[in-house]
């Protein structure tokens, strides 16, 4: 069976080491191909060519790095349906939303195709006489990704379209559950015209991701994933003098108010809670029904998810796929037992869905749990599968309280009619992304996304402009050219005049 090589310097590398994963096809529950895992000396070597490639990189022109980007756009655009079926392959999300994820991940290169614009410096003149000022931003130097199964091909364009512009070379350390695609996007790069050296790939696991927090050599690191992970990531990169932005967990509430439209409350909430089996970090997972909201709501859901259509993502019927692995497949279905022995209603159970002739994949039908109280586990912590939580609040104050009384807040959204309400909700919620009757807040790539508390560890958001300043360092610059009215030591501290 196939064992996935990784990218270093501009080809491929089979992996020396001899501990490797099984990839699997979530939808037959068969083993694909293996992925290695990184041994520390093949993890050194990815940074040591980084390192080498940046020597040249930094000073490349930026019309030479604004070339490559286009170049890699043009390649990725031509292949993104081949990359979209890959990506169902080993995640199994249904096709038009692996489609959907690659144009995502696309805009994030349009955008960093017009770096030129994005690097512009300040400058003032005369700040004291004859003397002028400026600022350049310039590349960090080697940086570090690592990124979660559940967008293999988007997260990571969040962070090396964007670095690479900037001047910097970079390593990538996929989710060893799906990592395919990487190495297609690898592959694409190289023919874009990116130097060797310029973005490698090492597949691994913990082995990999401690070696690239501790290598001296790695300048910054950007993580997305789980909230104890970007936590360690945090702690332990910052520790090593690095500039970390960890993205973490989530557990995105729906507020529904009694006046909003519910039928389109109620496709919202079943497309954002069910969509890529609710493996998406901004999923809604709880739907808070305030007033008499749920009365008008739950029927309308219930309606929907007795017509939606769960198999291979293969299938053009399909619109729900499987969950990543079996484990986790039954991770997710075990806080259905757990949301009932605390005292839920679980009103639709997807754990009796079977998927004929998938017998063996790992699909889990939409769930839904009415009257979820806040100090229930299915309410405190992430599920990560297509499970909604429906708790119900009297007031509007009341759903703003749950909210800010969450451990997480990565994002959020309001349906009403009401346009004071919804102003008052963006104003005053303490969440990072928000949507005003629209579930799934995902900025354009021209902002940048980034949760609240414990859904975002640093001080920078992700993309956009965000990140464009966290894969650059500022440089001030104060110039005078030499005047002979001003010669002479003088010890003084130097004044503007
Ligand atoms: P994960 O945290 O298990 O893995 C993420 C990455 O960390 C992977 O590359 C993995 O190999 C590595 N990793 C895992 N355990 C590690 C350890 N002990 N030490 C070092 N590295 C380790 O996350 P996942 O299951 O792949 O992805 C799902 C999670 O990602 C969810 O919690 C989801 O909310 C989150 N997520 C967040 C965002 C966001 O933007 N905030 C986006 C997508 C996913």
């Amino acid at each position: 069976m196939e064992t996935l090589p990784h990218w270093i310097n501009g080809r491929p590398q089979s992996s020396k080491g001899d501990r490797k994963g099984d990839v699997f096809n979530p939808a037959t529950g068969e083993v694909q191909k293996h992925v290695p895992y990184a041994t520390v000396d093949e993890v050194d070597s990815a940074i040591g060519a980084a390192s080498k490639a940046l020597e040249s990189w930094r000073h490349a022109s930026l019309a030479t790095r604004t070339r490559v980007l286009f170049a890699f756009r043009e390649l990725m655009n031509t292949h993104k349906d081949e990359i979209a079926k890959q990506l169902t392959l080993e995640h199994g999300k249904v096709f038009s939303d692996a489609q959907g994820e690659v144009q995502r991940g696309l805009e994030v290169v349009e955008f960093a195709c017009g770096l030129a614009h994005l690097l512009k410096g300040e400058i003032s003149e005369n700040v004291s006489t004859d003397v002028d000022s400026y600022s350049l931003r310039q590349p960090v130097g080697v940086v570090a990704g690592i990124t979660p199964f559940n967008f293999p091909a988007m997260v990571p364009m969040w962070m090396y379209p964007l670095a690479i512009a900037c001047g910097n070379t970079f390593v990538l350390k996929p989710s060893e559950r799906d990592p395919s695609v990487t190495n297609m996007c690898a592959e694409m790069l190289a023919k874009a015209g990116v130097p060797e050296g310029v973005f490698n790939v090492v597949h691994g696991d913990k082995v990999a991701v401690d070696r690239l927090l501790t290598h001296p050599e790695v300048n910054a690191i950007s993580f997305v994933g789980s909230t104890p992970i970007a936590k360690y990531i945090y702690e332990t990169g910052t520790q090593h003098n690095k500039r970390v932005q960890a993205l973490g967990g989530a557990k995105n509430h729906m507020v529904v108010l009694p006046d909003a439209d519910m039928d389109l409350a109620a496709d919202a909430a079943v497309g954002a809670g069910y969509g890529s089996a609710g493996e998406r970090c901004m999923a809604i997972s709880v739907l808070v029904t305030v007033g008499g909201a749920a009365d008008k709501l739950l029927p309308k859901i219930r309606e929907r998810i007795a017509e939606l259509k769960v198999g291979n993502g293969l299938d053009p019927a399909s619109q729900m796929g499987p969950l990543i692995t079996r484990q986790h497949m039954e991770k997710v279905a075990s806080y259905v037992a757990q949301g009932a022995s605390e005292g839920a209603d679980v009103l639709i159970d997807g754990r009796t869905l079977k998927v004929p002739g998938h017998e063996r994949g790992f699909f889990l039908g939409p769930c839904l749990i009415d009257n979820v109280a806040p100090n229930m586990r299915i309410y405190q912590e992430e599920i990560f599968g297509p499970v909604l939580s429906v708790v119900r609040v009297e007031t509007y104050d009341d759903a703003i309280r749950l909210i800010h009384e969450h451990q997480y807040a990565n994002g959020t959204a309001i349906f009403t009619n009401d346009g004071g309400a919804a102003r008052k909700f963006q104003h005053e919620i303490r969440v990072g992304m928000v949507g005003i009757n629209v579930p799934i807040p995902v900025p354009m790539a021209y902002y940048s996304f980034g949760g609240w508390k414990q859904s975002l560890f640093g001080d920078l958001h992700i993309y956009g402009p965000d990140g464009v300043k966290f894969y650059t360092r500022n440089k001030v610059i104060i110039n005078r050219w030499p005047d002979p009215r001003f010669r002479g030591v003088d010890l003084g501290f130097p004044q503007n005049r």
